[in-house]
């Protein structure tokens, strides 16, 4: 029976929690465990800063490359005291890697160039961690996923294909059970038929521990997370939470969909299709029950909140008085897909057209102006969009007390609000 454990950034995110980790292996890795790691703590959002500084200009990039290797560094030191390990040569090769790669002007686009560097966070982490549980007499073998996942170029969202996936699964991964119980490798990365690194979109070590389980039609997927289990609201904004215990597939991909965080939304369909139970338990308390996604009839009752900040709300209207239809529609989801922008809520009326969107300081100043030669474009920033899955009209009001609500839709089971604060 094979299983797939995923550790995201928060369980990873010292050495502390690295060890905490080892137990939780101990204690409930079975004989073939496939373990995900995501980079630990908030390396990604580094990485990131690394490479606006490369691209943008905007701050030195060695910096960030000595506050991420230092940070590594000392929980290495941690764990494994002795410098001699080879570890610390692998260590130091995914830095002189890095430095070379800095070094240099940029030649790729920003995505290409975002995700050779970005999913070293990675890799980094794998490299640390499986080499200290080895020291723990926890056996396994280090993979990497770039020869696993293979995706086409779209860098930062890599298209999985799914068929020499499987292929490399079968033939990379499988056969290391024969002789050890555990295998490590990197979530959200993977490798294009050219060899460059891609990544999966942020937070896809989930999407990776779905596709692997998928692909070894493992009994169970575990996420290990910081939570209890999946939340009816974020604890960040709510204060009285309440853990769903069992959630069918469809209500777990609508959560996500709407901006639940704790599960990647592209995580559960290769789950549903091959009927893989999705465990979210939590790495503190990893005896405590957690929720569990499955093929259940129960649908959720209670009131979910799904609640998303330093939103920006575009209403678009044609210059030359046409109506918005298929046309315009079609014209502006155009510039939305070549800008790589999601939409969050919209809504139409004869002459405008809204959107509510991230408002990613990157993408959305160059979406405008290219949105501005055909029309004319008002915004409203920050706002906020609220989501209620089961709502009724108290919660409404309770939820939009001392806020401007802009634009709202709703459908049976949910409904939406763009809103601002009233100052
Ligand atoms: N480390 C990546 C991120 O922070 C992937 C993940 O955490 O799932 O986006
Ligand atoms: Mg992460």
């Amino acid at each position: 029976m094979i299983q797939v454990f995923k550790f995201g950034g928060a369980s990873v995110k010292d050495a502390e929690a690295v060890k905490n980790v080892a137990s939780i292996l101990k204690n409930y890795a079975t004989s073939s465990t496939i373990v995900v790691v995501s980079a630990m703590g908030k390396t990604t959002n580094q990485l990131e800063q690394l490479v606006n500084a490369f691209f943008y200009k905007e701050g030195n990039p060695t910096e960030h490359l000595e506050t991420i290797k230092q940070a590594h560094l000392s929980i290495l030191n941690t764990l494994i005291p002795d410098t001699k390990h080879q570890v610390y040569i692998d260590f130091e090769n995914i830095f002189v890697e890095l430095l070379w790669a800095i070094e240099e002007e940029p030649s790729f686009s920003y995505n290409q160039e975002y995700d050779q560097i970005v999913g070293l966070g990675e890799l980094l982490a794998t490299k640390i961690i499986s080499a200290y549980l080895n020291t723990q007499a926890i056996a396994n073998t280090w993979l990497d996923a770039r020869g696993l996942i293979q995706t086409d170029n779209t860098y930062r969202e890599g298209k999985v294909d799914y068929e020499l996936s499987q292929a490399l699964v079968s033939s990379q991964l499988l056969p290391h059970f024969k002789t050890i119980p555990i295998v490590i490798t990197q979530g959200f990365i993977g490798g294009t038929s050219e060899n460059y690194m891609t990544t999966l979109g942020r937070e896809g070590s989930d999407y990776t521990a779905a596709l692997l389980a998928y692909f070894t039609n493992a009994a169970k997927v575990t996420i290990w997370k910081d939570v209890p289990g999946v939340l009816n609201a974020d604890p960040k904004y709510f204060k009285n939470t309440r853990k769903i215990d069992e959630l069918t597939y469809q209500d777990a991909i609508e959560l996500t969909y709407y901006g639940v965080s704790v599960i990647h939304p592209k995580t559960i369909k290769p789950l549903q299709n091959k009927n893989i139970p999705l465990y979210v338990k939590s790495f503190l308390n990893p005896s405590d029950e957690g929720s569990v996604v499955k093929d259940t009839e129960k649908r959720i009752s209670i009131t979910s909140y799904i609640f998303k900040v330093n939103q920006i709300l575009l209403s678009i209207q044609p210059k030359d008085f046409s109506f918005i239809a298929e046309e315009n529609l079609s014209a502006i989801f155009k510039h939305l897909s070549h800008f790589d922008v999601q939409v969050n809520m919209m809504q139409n009326s004869a002459i405008s057209f809204s959107i509510c969107v991230d408002n990613d300081v990157h993408k959305i100043p160059h979406l405008i102006q290219t949105l501005q030669y055909d029309y004319k474009v008002l915004y409203n920033e920050p706002v906020e969009l609220m989501t209620i899955r089961n709502y009724d009209q108290d919660i409404i009001t309770k939820l939009s007390e001392n806020k401007l609500v802009l634009i709202e839709q709703r459908s049976r089971y949910t409904h939406q609000m763009v809103m601002k604060a009233l100052d």
